[in-house]
């Protein structure tokens, strides 16, 4: 937690933003097919896709460059990258214009690539197109598995009587597929950068919003919610941006962090109440002659030890933090992990 106000933000959360990529799923995406709809091989258009992304952090990127390694393809050096957040980027490739990215990158396309692109999409892939300015050459599809911890963490977060909802850049169909899935009551797909904070104000003009991403695409979102909270192994503009950390990249500890700072919440408020009651009281008995030291004692240093000991409770129910990361604080390489 980055101090007292982002614990009090999180007690007082209502609803609670997911990012998909990298949040929900586990963020490593494997190509599974690649159709040419041009006279490149499906080689060729891996080879083609990788130069461009080898310029890009995005998780996608990184399958594609991976997949191509795999095959063990020559992968030619990219120049004048340019990165269209949220949409994909284009870059020169031996000389040619390389588009790679989302269908938004491509509005006119032909009835065969529609054709793909529903299939891999019933399949519930996320699809990268590559092609040039002229139009799309191929297509790749890749698959991201939810994590683990997806479903447990968003139903006891339900449990907390918090509203869940998914925002992501992902195609429609796949983001369904992801969302039902991991359990949110509400999915919003294709969204742009600038449409996922968008998303969060409108859902915070409702009820305090958290919003839970890594930071590819969503460093914005993260900073428009009342309580942004980023993913440990997630970029720098996120652990930046964000106003909670998971040094675990748990997202079990969610449901957890927004326990704690409502019982923390709790235990301040007794604290408080609890300390101006028995000063007020002893006030009250010192007015009608009934005081003594050990009274006088008792109100201020046992009132101190006894809301010490109150704050003290917090410590117990929360889970145990592993070794490995006791170690680390000085430097936070768990953090800086991230690159
Ligand atoms: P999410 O919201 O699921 O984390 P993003 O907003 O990062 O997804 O990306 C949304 C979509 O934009 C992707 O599904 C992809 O189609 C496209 N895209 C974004 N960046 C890239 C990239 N570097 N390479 C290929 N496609 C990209
Ligand atoms: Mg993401």
């Amino acid at each position: 937690f980055k101090g007292g106000a982002a614990i009090e933000a999180l007690a007082s959360v209502r609803t609670v933003a997911f990012d998909k990529t990298g949040t929900l799923t586990e963020g490593h995406p494997a190509v599974v097919e690649i159709v040419s709809f041009s006279d490149l091989t499906e080689d060729a258009i891996l080879a083609r896709a990788a130069a461009v992304e080898a310029r890009s952090s995005h998780p996608l990127a990184q399958g594609i460059v991976e997949a191509a390694a795999a095959r063990g393809l020559a992968v030619a050096k990219a120049t004048d990258e340019r990165n269209l957040s949220g949409r994909g980027l284009r870059a020169l490739v031996d000389g040619v214009v390389v588009l790679v990215g989302s269908r938004r990158f491509f509005p006119d396309r032909l009835a065969p690539v529609d054709a793909a692109l529903e299939r891999f999409e019933r399949a519930g892939h996320t699809i990268v197109l590559v092609g040039s300015p002229d139009g799309v050459d191929g297509a790749i599809a890749l698959t991201d598995p939810i994590r683990h911890a997806s479903e447990s963490a968003v139903r006891a977060l339900g449990g907390l009587g918090l509203r869940t909802v998914m925002l992501t850049g992902d195609n429609r169909a796949t983001a369904e597929r992801i969302g039902r899935a991991a359990g949110v009551t509400d999915v919003r797909a294709e969204l742009l950068p600038e449409e996922k904070v968008a998303a969060v104000r409108a859902l915070q003009a409702a009820m305090p919003t958290a919003m839970i991403g890594d930071g590819v695409n969503d460093a914005p979102a993260l900073a428009a919610a009342s309580v942004g909270i980023a993913m440990g192994a997630g970029t720098d503009a996120a652990i930046e941006a964000a106003d909670v950390v998971l040094a675990r990249d748990d997202l079990a500890q969610v449901p957890v962090a927004v326990r704690l700072a409502r019982r923390t919440m709790v235990t301040i408020r007794t604290n408080i109440g609890t300390a101006l009651f028995v000063k007020a009281a002893f006030l009250v008995l010192t007015l009608f002659g009934f005081t003594n030291l050990w009274l006088a004692v008792l109100a201020d240093t046992g009132m101190a030890l006894l809301v010490t000991a109150n704050s003290l409770r917090l410590l117990h129910g929360a889970p145990p933090i592993p070794a490995p990361h006791l170690h680390d604080h000085a430097s936070q390489p768990a953090l800086a992990g991230a690159d």
